[in-house]
């Protein structure tokens, strides 16, 4: 995606979408036993706000029952929050996200189930796979990685990798432009990778 790069305050004034917590998840779709759903209704998610994608950019599906989940693929937009929430909504782009996290505040939109494959990584095999995190900003614009979505996107993934089992470790905590055949960049060189895996695995452990 290319676009212009308004300044980060905009994006505040287009954001919708009401929070939703197990629903968003679609637990009770995907929780193969009631001891499993309980140990999911445990995890610590942070506050999740569902702006639904178009039933035209993502596969219906049941993980982890159909595909195990077995990474989370870290993605910057090259578009503003607004930008691509409406590119997630708009039926003829064929492209999603489970998740975005705002710029300058960490706010964290849902807009596939995790239940579902979002088409994000450009090859089937890690789609099935992988829960896809976008963050507002550009590749070439460290100004966009603030703490604030650092930290957001940190306890997300942490909360990613705890509910599915995924280790929290740069071997499943990977970028765009390490998946096979991938042909963006993204996160890209100015994305701090350690900084990032520090925060994941600060966060408190999910389940007990
Ligand atoms: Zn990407």
């Amino acid at each position: 995606m290319e676009a212009q790069s308004p300044t980060p305050s905009r994006r505040t004034l287009l954001r919708s979408g009401a929070g939703l917590g197990a629903a968003a998840l679609g637990l009770a779709a995907t929780a193969p036993t009631a001891a499993r759903a309980a140990d999911w209704a445990a995890v610590a998610y942070p506050p999740t706000h569902w702006i639904p994608a178009s039933a035209s950019n993502y596969t219906v599906s049941s993980r982890p029952t159909a595909y195990p989940v077995d990474f989370v693929v870290v993605h910057v937009t090259q578009e503003t929050f607004p930008d691509a929430m409406k590119i997630f909504q708009d039926p003829a782009k064929k492209v999603s996200a489970h998740y975005m996290v705002a710029s300058a505040d960490g706010y964290i939109g849902q807009f596939v189930r995790e239940k579902d494959i979002a088409w994000h990584a450009g090859n089937w095999d890690y789609n099935t796979r992988a829960i896809g995190i976008e963050h507002e900003g550009w590749v070439d614009r460290p100004e966009y990685f603030t703490d604030a979505l650092y930290s957001a996107s940190a306890a997300l993934t942490a909360a990613v990798c705890d509910r599915y089992g995924i280790p929290r470790t740069r071997a499943h905590i990977i970028g765009h432009s390490e998946v096979p055949g991938a042909t963006h960049t993204d996160p890209g060189p100015l994305w701090d990778w350690d900084r990032y895996l520090r925060l994941v695995k600060a966060q408190p452990a999910a389940l007990a």
